[in-house]
């Protein structure tokens, strides 16, 4: 996997006309990255003609893998009929009706065009519903890459030293409060200081841009009891988690209902799409059926919903989530083993399909994520991928596990981290 040379010829062109070459931070991959031709499967392929196992899947959206045949299917199909019509078509009530099945708590709901659209959407309804501006976010948790949300942000923001952008201004984001997540007393004394003027609580369940850090027993239980006492929205940033850990997300999956909820990633099939969604009488206030406002030209385009029903049928049918948790869980458990053969200080986290090594004690929030030994993630990172297998490039994302990601490949990456983790 040395030959890199057209990813190298490529690189140096884009750098001219894209700010550090590349489309959006995280692909930043040091000394270049490698440009894609083709994806099928588990398998990404490289213009030098390299293979890899790619255990990034598109940052999540791919829990099939790549270019799953149903899902090209349905697309074919869709453009067949047209891809954009700017008036309403049928498969947004199939997908909503479909949706609404598995996420009970989503009662009502507006298709936009991206995770962040929906977390920009699902604080701005909040904030019209409630009247008030403040709201809460869990330090290291990533809601897309809009100004409120950019403080402690996980993710790329992490990785690349600015958890708090440039060009926000200090007024739009006065209104964000932080807490610490896993961590139930900080929340209540921030609500105390703040009584009668937080609006919502947004937060991932489980955090998936600082590594993966799950909550501890009871936690989100405790989220829904603080937040539902003191009349501050919660709302699920499910762009992850949802139709992942479960068809019914992580609500589904730890039994905590939330207010609003926001998906994004595997609904769209990979295909670019967010939902915004919760409570009927809140979801009422969106416009036109209410004055918040929200609109897109894109919003609920054909081929996202296309590409959403196809997943949502699929991961049905294959019951997808019962085998790869389960590969998720044979995975987490042979990378334990290995570090502790090795006597490695490293811990293995993850849920269901979701995985990460921290080089470093297992973090149950961002403050102890971030003592974990990055460059030495990095370094690990070059190594796996030397050997055919595309870790994300930072410590501060998770690994996903698709359906197209064979026991064989599980045997042949345990293989791989046995061999690279100790070096
Ligand atoms: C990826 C992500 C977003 C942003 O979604 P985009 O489609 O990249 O805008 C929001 N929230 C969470 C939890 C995410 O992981």
């Amino acid at each position: 996997m040395d030959e890199m040379k057209r990813s190298i010829e490529l690189f140096e062109k884009a750098k001219n006309f894209i700010p550090g070459g590349v489309s959006s931070p995280v692909r930043a991959i040091k000394p270049y990255p490698f440009y894609t031709k083709s994806a099928h499967g588990s398998r990404i392929m490289d213009v030098d003609g390299n293979e890899y196992i790619d255990y990034c899947m598109g940052y999540g959206p791919l829990i099939l893998g790549h270019s799953y045949p149903a899902i090209k299917e349905a697309l074919k199909r869709q453009l067949d009929d047209g891809w954009l019509y700017g008036t309403p078509c049928e498969l947004e009530v199939e997908l909503s009706e479909k949706i609404n099945r598995y996420f009970p708590a989503i009662e009502m709901m507006r298709f936009v065009n991206t995770g962040t659209e929906a977390t920009m959407a699902a604080i701005r309804v909040a904030r019209g519903f409630t009247g008030l501006d403040k709201f809460i976010k869990i330090e290291g948790g990533f809601h897309g890459a809009h100004d409120a949300c950019l403080v402690k942000a996980g993710s790329g923001a992490t990785t690349h030293g600015v958890p708090d952008s440039l060009g926000v201004p200090r007024d739009f984001t006065k209104n964000t409060l932080q807490v610490p997540y896993n961590d139930i007393e900080s929340l209540v004394s921030l609500i105390e200081a703040n009584k009668g003027e937080i609006a919502a609580l947004i937060m991932e369940p489980v955090l998936g841009n600082i590594g993966t850090i799950t909550p501890e027993k009871g936690y989100l239980e405790e989220v829904r009891a603080v937040t539902a006492e003191n009349d501050i929205l919660l709302i699920f940033d499910e762009v992850i988690t949802g139709f992942r850990l479960a068809m019914g997300g992580a609500q589904e999956y730890f039994g905590v209902k939330p207010d609003m909820t926001t998906l994004g990633k595997v609904i769209g099939g990979g295909i670019p799409i967010g939902v915004v969604g919760g409570r009927r009488d809140i979801m009422e206030n969106v416009s036109p059926q209410g004055k918040v406002y929200q609109a897109g030209t894109f919003n609920g385009n054909p081929l996202s919903l296309a590409a959403g029903i196809a997943t949502i049928e699929t991961l049905v049918k294959e019951d997808v989530h019962r085998v790869i948790n389960a590969r998720g869980e044979r995975l987490r458990n042979a990378l334990a083993e290995i570090i502790h053969d090795a006597g490695l200080d490293y811990a293995v986290g993850g849920i269901g399909s979701m995985f990460i090594v921290f080089f470093g004690e297992l973090p149950s929030n961002y403050t102890e994520a971030l003592k974990c030994d990055k460059e030495g993630y990095f370094k690990f990172f070059g190594r796996m991928l030397k050997h055919g297998i595309f870790l994300p490039p930072s410590q501060f994302e998770t690994n996903f596990i698709s359906f197209a990601h064979s026991e064989e490949d599980i045997d042949t990456t345990i293989a791989t981290f046995g061999d690279e983790l100790a070096v």
